[in-house]
């Protein structure tokens, strides 16, 4: 059985990412940051392995995976880099906390986590990463030139660790998934969503599960000519 590694897999789309994994097969390992109370109601109705770290901080990142290695005993055939955080605001009262927080824990994380599960997957001669991006990555939004920046920075990385990779059996791909219906958007002002639904074609916001359903493809065998690439899921949002 291939063991997945989602973080920020205990709520949220990477909650449904880990439900949907653990459903068809794999051995999951769910990460998080600090909502405890979250993590453990999860791991009693799923019954998946929690493992909370920081993915911002590389050591913690080295410490996480080796924990789960040890606990599920083998390397990480699946990664799902899909932790993140906004800190919105407009660029001219933008505080640096809140540009360098957004990039380390949106960014910088995928950097972190790819460097330390991938020497593994090139020696296995397999391994899947999907990474979670943002339709705001591909054409921005006022407030969130933090946000933007670290979700298009993914699409690069994505692209160039795919080309590193093909060659040992190893697929590198983003979803860029629209407005989903989580903690996330629930922050989101109503009047907002309002607006926001007027300009989705499908009119609505996704679903979880409609962005987990896209991870169990790019995760398995069967998509093994897919890489470099960026899904948009996000109910026919012009571009
Ligand atoms: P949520 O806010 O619902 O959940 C975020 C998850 O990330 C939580 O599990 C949280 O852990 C975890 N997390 C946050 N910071 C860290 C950290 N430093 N280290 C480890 N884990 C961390 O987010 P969504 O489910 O809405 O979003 C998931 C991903 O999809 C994000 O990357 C987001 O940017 C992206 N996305 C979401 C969209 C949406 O509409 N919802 C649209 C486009 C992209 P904890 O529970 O401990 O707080």
């Amino acid at each position: 059985m291939k063991i997945a590694l989602v973080t920020g897999g205990t709520r949220g789309i990477g909650g449904g990412i880990s439900r949907a994994l653990s459903e068809s097969g794999y051995f999951v390992a769910a990460n998080y940051n600090k909502d405890i109370d979250t993590a453990k109601k999860f791991h009693e109705e799923t019954g998946i392995p929690i493992f909370s770290w920081d993915v911002s901080d590389y050591d913690s990142c080295i410490k996480g995976v080796e924990e789960i290695c040890n606990t599920l005993g083998g390397d990480v055939d699946v990664l799902v880099n899909n932790a993140g955080i906004t800190k919105d605001g407009m660029l001219h009262k933008m505080d640096p906390i809140d540009w360098h927080r957004v990039i380390a824990t949106n960014l910088t994380s995928v950097f972190n986590m790819c460097r330390v599960v991938i020497p593994a997957m090139r020696e296995k001669r397999f391994g899947r990463i999907i990474n979670l991006s943002s339709v705001n990555g591909l054409k921005g939004q006022v407030g969130q030139t933090n946000y933007s920046a670290a979700k298009a920075g993914i699409l690069g990385f994505t692209k160039s660790l795919a080309l590193e990779s093909a060659s040992k059996g190893i697929t590198v791909n983003a979803i860029a998934p629209g407005y989903i219906s989580t903690d996330m958007t629930d922050a989101i002002r109503d009047d907002i969503k309002e607006k926001i639904i007027d300009g989705i074609p499908v009119g609505r916001f996704g679903k979880v599960d409609e962005i987990a359903n896209a991870v169990l493809y790019l995760s398995g065998e069967e998509a093994s000519y897919v890489t470099g690439t960026t899904l948009s899921i996000n109910g026919g949002q012009y571009l």
